[in-house]
């Protein structure tokens, strides 16, 4: 891990101690001088004749003042740079906090992605490897309902300790999300990179029992993605450590797996986001109606995993959190439960819409948003179903928002709504490529689209592409 750099330096501090110096000669001597001026008038030989009198004569005769008057601004200068150093180093403790995850004291989540983002440039301008681990604690939930909340916390606080020890000082742990931690370990290959995670994963399995008492202790799963072989991006790469931690969780957790290319990434990306806020039990529930929304027509065939995986995608690269990400994934995924409340024939209506039948279809955000406010523990999902069919130009329903007004969520979820159905035969027109669809979404950016997300959502797609052929 890092450590913070003391303050000031021996080399600043030198600094200010000169500068006392130098400035109390030439402020003495300045001082000399206008006093000799003082005394006498300008432009005859008299006043000259003072003058120098005063700088020769007046050091000799007044050694001590002067030494008085060095110690003084030495002094002076001195404390200025202590004051200086002081907030310097309120500073960088501010910094700090602001990086730092509050529970555990390891860095947080955002500052990993800048960090991931600065450590891949620096590997890639070096043509140096470097590796992440990603490590999450098994049966978590279990051990939080066993055990309570505050053991819970008590657990993730050792954890991150004992994650600390086994690393070297150049690499970098962060607090992914909820129980789940990331490393960063640069000029590391994967083989070394599985020796770490392998003392991770043995040191816990014994020093937590050991620390925390009989049954109180626990294992830990890991995936290993190295740069470049697993993924040239910052996101590639999280995706493969997410898909070979999942796949260390499907052969059975407390084991670590190295990335490989048949491991499925979005899938685990897509349960470890709404694990994070939802049971298991819900997210059930939650595929369930999504699947029912999409059973209604044939064109809605799998367009609400979709059109998640897309919000996803953007939100991921908007570097939200996971657990906004989980919101927005179970948005997405119900994002035309109100369609539910909708005729069927209307909803497979091949001719042009009537004026009442669209007044129909344009029930469906807000229906959806009331199916969804009872769910409260996910307060971000009803306005992220409600505007998802506003326009940035404010032309959209059901309340006519406009721009920034216009929840987040709504706004990415649009955009990732409108990529799926261009991509897909409808029954009034084929699919667009993806070229085609970007084409238009940059076509409609700034009018129905938010530009900004339109432009972000199109370097994301071209990321992930760029992963997709890598991986074949
Ligand atoms: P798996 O072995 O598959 O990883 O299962 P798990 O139970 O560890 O994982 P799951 O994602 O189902 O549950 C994670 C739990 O972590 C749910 C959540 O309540 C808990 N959790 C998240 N953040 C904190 C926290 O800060 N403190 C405590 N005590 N619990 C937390
Ligand atoms: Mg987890
Ligand atoms: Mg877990």
């Amino acid at each position: 891990m890092d450590r913070a750099e003391p303050g000031l330096s021996l080399k600043h501090r030198l600094c200010f101690y000169l500068g006392g110096i130098l400035f109390a000669t030439v402020s003495y001597i300045l001082g000399l001088w206008l006093y000799a001026v003082e005394c006498a008038s300008w432009g005859d030989a008299e006043t000259y004749r003072k003058i120098v009198d005063s700088l020769t004569g007046g050091f000799r005769s007044h050694q001590l003042t002067f030494f008085a008057w060095e110690i003084f601004c030495v002094a002076i200068a001195l404390l200025l740079g202590s004051f200086f150093q002081k907030e310097v180093m309120n500073r960088r403790r501010a910094e700090e906090q602001a990086n730092i995850d509050g529970l555990t004291g390891v860095y947080n989540h955002r500052f990993f992605q800048e960090r991931l983002t600065a450590e891949i440039e620096r590997a890639n301008r070096f043509r140096r490897v470097l590796s992440i681990i990603m490590l999450d604690i098994d049966n978590f939930k279990h051990y939080n309902d066993t055990w309570g909340h505050q053991a819970g916390d008590k657990l993730l606080v050792l954890f991150a300790a004992l994650c600390g020890q086994c690393i070297r000082s150049i690499d970098f742990l962060a607090r992914y999300g909820g129980e789940e931690f990331i490393i960063i370990l640069p000029e590391t290959t994967e083989t070394e990179a599985f020796n770490v995670a392998e003392r991770i994963r043995q040191t816990t399995e014994r020093e937590t029992e050991a620390a925390l008492g009989p049954g109180k202790g626990t294992t830990v799963s890991a995936g290993i993605a190295c740069y470049p072989k697993h993924g040239f991006t910052r996101h590639a790469l999280i995706l493969s450590a997410d898909a070979a931690l999942y796949s260390a969780k499907r052969s059975g957790k407390n084991r670590t797996c190295i990335y490989e290319s048949d491991q499925h990434r979005p899938y685990r990306a897509a349960s470890s986001h709404v694990k994070s806020i939802v049971s298991e039990e819900d997210l059930e529930a939650i595929e369930a109606l999504s699947a029912a929304v999409d059973a209604q027509t044939t064109c809605y065939n799998g367009h609400s995993s979709a059109v998640s995986n897309h919000a996803v995608l953007l939100g991921e690269r908007l570097g939200l959190s996971p657990s906004e990400l989980g919101s927005l994934r179970v948005a997405a995924m119900l994002h035309d439960i109100g369609t539910l409340g909708t005729p069927r024939e209307i909803l497979e209506k091949c001719t042009p819409l009537l004026q009442d039948e669209w007044k129909l279809i344009e029930r469906h955000p807000g229906l959806g948003s009331r199916i969804l406010a009872r769910l409260q523990e996910m307060p971000a999902i009803g306005p992220a179903v409600r505007h998802h069919h506003e326009r940035y130009d404010g032309k959209g329903y059901p309340n006519g928002l406009a721009g920034k007004e216009i929840p987040l969520f709504a706004r990415i979820i649009a955009i990732a709504d409108a990529y799926d159905a261009m991509t897909h035969p409808r029954p009034y027109r084929p699919a667009l490529s993806q070229t085609e669809a970007i084409q238009e979404l940059r076509r409609c950016a700034g009018t129905q689209f938010d530009p900004d997300l339109v432009e972000e959502f199109i370097a994301a797609l071209e990321e992930h592409s760029a992963v997709d052929e890598e991986a074949a």
